[in-house]
């Protein structure tokens, strides 16, 4: 075990995500050292994080917080700043890890400024990898950084996956709870209202993962998310329905041995792996009951019940345009639902309509670019927002 403190940074330390990682970091205070903080407007959790932690830097996304959270921060010897780009400033600073654990495609910018800088990312923020992840992964190599995946069914696939035995790796396989809708019926499903959508069965988590859990569309990034991190083509990508959440992930070998990586569904666990890494450290978080071992169950979903996952295999068919535009789509969609102005099938309907009807509409450049990525992101977000209702 190596004891020197790692100075880490949280991006999106308000979230579920965020929380979680400040408990980790709680748990065995002699080993990290928190240099930063930030989030989107929930100052007063932000200035309560950053005193737990004694940060050095808190930093809240909308600008007219700041003099709020200056004034939170008072007494204490915590500079306060504002605006995205003083939060991409601060994922680029020279430390030993980021966390990246803010909600959406807005979790980019920070990531690659912390990938230019030479910063191993801790990474939850599974948007970003969607719509750019060829770009994400290459800058990690360019610069020698590590990418620690923190996604629990990536962490689990990450901790099983022999990368000294890359050739002999048959598949990977994603498991899914299923979500709260596992045994409802369509209609109930179509009905579904935004706190049904939120209350998954096993994970507390944010909002938008809680409905893209229930709509599959978790899976379906997970699919793509896990294309990128483990360099492993769609068709070596499958996906379990294991309604427990114990089983976090498997990796097939030739040879027909199966790891997997189970525990408790506590995100403390795969957020204590990316910290600790190379090391293992207390998570401070659940365990598993080993008698939850005995009612285990999996099954294969049906393409038919799931449309989530074929969207996935499709964007991974047709290129990063795709998947960029089915990630702009979905998070305007649970945006819409969320506020109660489309139904819950209203999500699929639109990130159908975008790779479908839109995406062909629209000159596509060469995506090698963030700016270009960030052009296509926001062209579809904005004409799902103009024609949404004319779609549903
Ligand atoms: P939450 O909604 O709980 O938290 C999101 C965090 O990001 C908050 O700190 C929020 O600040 C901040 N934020 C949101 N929008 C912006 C923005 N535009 N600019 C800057 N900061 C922003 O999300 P989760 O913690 O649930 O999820 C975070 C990421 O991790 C997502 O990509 C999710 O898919 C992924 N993930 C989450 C898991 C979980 O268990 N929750 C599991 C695996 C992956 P504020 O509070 O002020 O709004």
């Amino acid at each position: 075990m190596s004891f020197k403190k790692k100075k880490i940074t949280i991006l999106g330390a308000t979230g579920s995500v965020g929380q979680n990682t400040m408990e980790v970091i709680l748990a065995s205070p002699d080993m990290f050292e928190v240099h930063g903080v930030s989030a989107n407007n929930n100052v007063e959790l932000l200035a309560i994080t950053a005193i737990k932690l004694n940060a050095k830097v808190a930093v809240i996304a909308n600008e007219s917080l700041e003099n709020e959270l200056k004034k939170l921060l008072i007494n204490y010897d915590i500079k306060a700043l504002s605006g995205i780009k003083s939060i991409e400033e601060l994922a680029g600073e020279k430390i030993d890890l980021v966390m990246a654990a803010i909600m959406g495609f807005a979790g980019l910018r920070p990531i690659t400024k912390a990938l230019e800088s030479g910063v191993n990312v801790a990474i939850a923020n599974k948007e970003p990898l969607v719509a750019a992840g060829s770009y994400i992964m290459e800058l990690a190599r360019k610069n020698n950084a590590k990418i620690l995946p923190v996604d629990s069914e990536h962490n689990a696939i990450f901790q099983v996956f022999e990368e000294q035995n890359r050739a002999a790796i048959d598949k990977i396989i994603l498991t899914a709870s299923g979500g709260p809708f596992l045994n409802w019926s369509k209609q109930e499903i179509k009905n579904a209202t935004p706190s049904q959508a939120t209350a998954h069965p096993n994970w507390t988590m944010g909002r938008k993962i809680s409905v893209d859990s229930a709509s599959m569309m978790n899976k379906a990034l997970e699919i793509i998310e896990a294309h990128h991190l483990f360099n492993m083509p769609a068709d070596k990508i499958k996906v379990l329905i294991h309604p427990q959440s114990v089983v976090h992930s498997m990796v097939s070998y030739i040879d027909g041995s199966i790891l997997s990586q189970m525990g408790a569904s506590d995100m403390r666990t795969p957020i204590a792996y990316a910290l600790g890494y190379p090391d293992r450290i207390d998570s401070g978080g659940g365990k598993l009951d080993i008698k939850s071992l005995c009612e285990l169950t999996f099954t294969h979903p049906d393409i038919e019940d799931f449309p989530a996952l074929a969207i996935a295999y499709k964007c991974l068919e047709l290129g990063q345009g795709a998947c960029i535009a089915m990630n702009a789509a979905n998070e305007v969609a649970v945006q819409l639902f969320l506020d109660g102005k489309i139904g819950f099938m209203g999500i699929i309907d639109l990130v159908y309509y975008a790779i479908d009807e839109l995406l062909p509409k629209i000159p596509v450049t060469t995506l090698k670019t963030i700016e270009e990525t960030e052009e296509l992101d926001n062209t579809v977000r904005l004409a799902i927002i103009r024609n949404y209702q004319k779609v549903i």
